[in-house]
C-alpha cells in the first residue's frame, strides 16, 4: 500500500505555521514525498459561529473563512492547468463547546472539499478547571467527539484529526487515552463510521518515541501496545475509514511518512481501509 495524500497541511495563513509555508511549498513537497493528492487545512473559525472572540488571543479573530480563502483561487488556477498534484481545499474548523459543536456553518462547510474538525484542541477549546483529574479532560474529548459526528456539518467532515490526542497537553497525553474504555471509543467510533467521517493517522503519535529505537525488535513491539494502537484498532473495528495528515505548519518533519507507513502497517490497513477521497 502507497501513502499517495496528505489531508492535514497548514500554510502560512494559519498564524502558527512558518512564514515560508506557501503554496509552491507545499507542492514542491507533495512531488518530493510522492504524493498525487493534497489537503490545504488552514485553521478555521467561521465567524457564522459565535465564541471566537479572544480564542487563542486574536487567533480565530484572525482565522476566519475570508482569511482562508485567500488561497482558493491559486489552488483553483494550479487544478485548471492541470498541475502534477491534485490540491483540494479544505480547513481545519475548531469545535466550540459553548456552542456544543463544530466552529463552522453548513453554508461554509458545503465549499469545503476537505474539513477536518479535532476533538482535541483541549489547550484551546476546554474550560481550564477540565485538566484535572484526568478523567474530566478524557470525559471532555468524549462529548466533543460525539457533539462533532452529531452536528448539522456532520455530513461535510472528511475526518477527525489527530483523534484524542490533546495538543499541548501539560502532561503526558497517552494517560488520557488509557482511561478511555473500550466501550466509550466503540461509541464514538460506531457513530463516525455511520456518517463516513474518518480518523487521521497523525505522524505525532509516534514522533515522541526515540527514532534509534524503531530497529529494536523489543520496541516495535512496545509501538504494537501503545494505547493510540488500541483506540486505532477499535476504530477501525467498527467500520471507520482512515486519512492521513502530518499537519506538517511549514517546518519539514523528514520521517513524517515513515511514521505512517508503520503505523498503518502495525494497523494492518490495505487501501480499502482509507476514505474514498484519499483513492
Ligand atoms: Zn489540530
Ligand atoms: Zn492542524
Amino acid at each position: 500500500m502507497i501513502i499517495n495524500h496528505d489531508f492535514h497541511l497548514h500554510t502560512s495563513l494559519s498564524l502558527c505555521a512558518s512564514r515560508d509555508a506557501n503554496f509552491d511549498f507545499f507542492i514542491k513537497k507533495a512531488k518530493t514525498d510522492g504524493l498525487a493528492k493534497i489537503a490545504i487545512t488552514d485553521h478555521l473559525w467561521d465567524h457564522g459561529v459565535d465564541g471566537y472572540q479572544g480564542r487563542g488571543g486574536n487567533f480565530y479573530e484572525v482565522q476566519d473563512f475570508e482569511h482562508i480563502m485567500a488561497l482558493k483561487s491559486e489552488i483553483d488556477r494550479y487544478n485548471f492547468e492541470g498541475g502534477e498534484v491534485k490540491v483540494l481545499f479544505g480547513a481545519e474548523a475548531e469545535y466550540s463547546y459553548e456552542n456544543r459543536r463544530p466552529a463552522v456553518t453548513p453554508a461554509v462547510a458545503e465549499q469545503l472539499e476537505v474539513l477536518l474538525v479535532p476533538n482535541s484542541h483541549t489547550h484551546l477549546t476546554m474550560p481550564k478547571d477540565f485538566y484535572q483529574p484526568y478523567e474530566k479532560h478524557a470525559e471532555y474529548m468524549i462529548d466533543a467527539f460525539m457533539d462533532i459526528v452529531n452536528s448539522d456539518v456532520a455530513r461535510y467532515i472528511t475526518a477527525i484529526p489527530h483523534p484524542f490526542m490533546a495538543v499541548c497537553c501539560p502532561y503526558d497525553n497517552r494517560i488520557l487515552i488509557d482511561l478511555i474504555s473500550d466501550d466509550s471509543f466503540k461509541r464514538c467510533f460506531s457513530a463516525a463510521a455511520e456518517k463516513g467521517i474518518a480518523l487521521e493517522l497523525n505522524p505525532n503519535y509516534l514522533k515522541k518515541k526515540e527514532f534509534e529505537g524503531y530497529i529494536r525488535n523489543e520496541v516495535l513491539s512496545d509501538m504494537y501496545r501503545d494505547p493510540a494502537l488500541r483506540m486505532f484498532r477499535i476504530g477501525k473495528e467498527c467500520g471507520c475509514k482512515f486519512t492521513v495528515g502530518t499537519d506538517c505548519h511549514g517546518y519539514e518533519g523528514d520521517l513524517d511518512y515513515s511514521y505512517i507507513y508503520l503505523l498503518a502497517g502495525l494497523l494492518d490497513l490495505t487501501e480499502d481501509d482509507f476514505h474514498p477521497l484519499a483513492r
